[in-house]
């Protein structure tokens, strides 16, 4: 999202196409998984309470809160034009709604194990559906994730048999913005340069389409990338090393144009994110998942480039270690190149 509007959380429709790799999720969508049903085995997890605002009125106007929402990218003057537009909901978008109300249960679920996994407070918050004047999913601080159901039907079309994952998938996405956000209340601090501003997008979305990829982008057993995540990788790596090559020295007005593409847009193009994301589940087969994600968490923008150094070409560990030398970040303990893992033995 564009630095501009950094002051939200406004977080970029991804093209979260596929289901989430969460093994709690994934068991629970086995089940049936009815609102009504008491079949949703919590696992352990202690689920935070999500409630459902339903923004569109029966006259097809919305209510205030979904434009306190829009107005986040689109200003207060058009989100106010817009939810008083009558768009009553289409059948598609109907249904879609009716995903995100059944299977709330199960968004809780998985939100009270994504905020597990990162060692994180869970936190209760309001998903507001909506279908006007956003991407499919976005959030606002500090509690309200908003749901364009209009848009995942112009985008998927009726909801299908992986529906429910997708929605499950997207929601996690938002939420886990909304906990990275509580924990770095100092976020913008954290942001000072362009390639601190670029480092802290991409820990921020990669750890969120860690989240919210489906499973063919995930590894196997041995933590050997998926076919399909292989040849991203090949493709985006360099893009990777030289949008923050030239962002370690860029100036305000190129930064933005370098920026292009880093979590936002077409989702196998998403240069920044992405790689992080894939990165990461490698990390996460070979080191075990919660270690490995609560010090990602702890490094956050310094994670990037340790997760690069450790699993991008080999060929681009000069680059990435003189970007290290920037950030004053190179780290010399287990999380260099080769054996062990990025979360030291006492992380672990
Ligand atoms: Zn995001």
């Amino acid at each position: 999202m564009p630095v501009a509007n950094e002051r939200i959380i406004v977080l970029e429709s991804i093209r979260r196409n596929l289901p989430g790799i969460v093994t709690v999720l994934l068991a629970l969508a086995a089940v049936s998984c009815d609102r009504q049903s008491p079949a949703i085995d919590r696992q352990g997890v202690n689920p935070p309470e999500i409630s459902l605002h339903l923004s569109v009125r029966e006259d097809g106007t919305a209510t205030p809160l979904w434009a306190s929402g829009i107005a986040i990218s689109i200003g207060g003057d058009a989100a106010t034009a817009l939810i008083n537009e009558k768009r009553p909901l289409t059948p598609e978008a109907s249904a879609w709604q009716q995903v995100l109300s059944d299977y709330l249960p199960l968004v809780e679920v998985r939100a009270g194990a994504v905020a597990e996994l990162f060692d994180v407070p869970a936190m209760d918050v309001v998903v507001v559906a909506g279908n006007r004047g956003s991407s499919d999913g976005f959030g606002w601080i500090p509690n309200h994730i908003g749901i364009n159901v209009q848009a995942f039907a112009d985008t998927y079309g009726s909801p299908d048999e992986g529906a429910t994952d997708r929605m499950v998938r997207i929601v996690a996405h938002e939420y886990l913005h909304l906990l990275t956000y509580a924990a770095y209340p100092n976020h913008r601090e954290l942001r000072q340069t362009p390639l601190d501003r670029a480092l802290w997008t991409i820990f921020f979305e990669g750890i969120g389409d860690y989240v919210s990829v489906s499973r063919r982008w995930l590894p196997d057993e041995q933590g050997n990338y998926s076919p399909v995540a292989a040849d991203t990788l090949s493709a985006l790596e360099p893009v990777f090393v030289e949008r923050l090559e030239k962002l370690a020295t860029a100036d305000e007005q190129t930064e933005q144009e370098l920026r292009a593409g880093i979590s936002m847009g077409k989702f196998d193009r998403k240069w920044g994110s992405l790689p992080v994301a894939l990165w990461l589940h490698s990390e996460v087969r070979q080191c075990g998942e919660p270690n490995t994600l609560r010090t990602v968490f702890r490094l956050e923008r310094g994670s990037v480039l340790m997760l690069a150094l450790r699993h991008a070409s080999p060929e681009f560990r000069p680059a990435i270690r003189a970007l290290q030398d920037r950030t004053g970040r190179r780290q010399s303990d287990a999380a260099g190149v080769g054996a062990g893992c990025l979360a030291t033995p006492r992380d672990r």
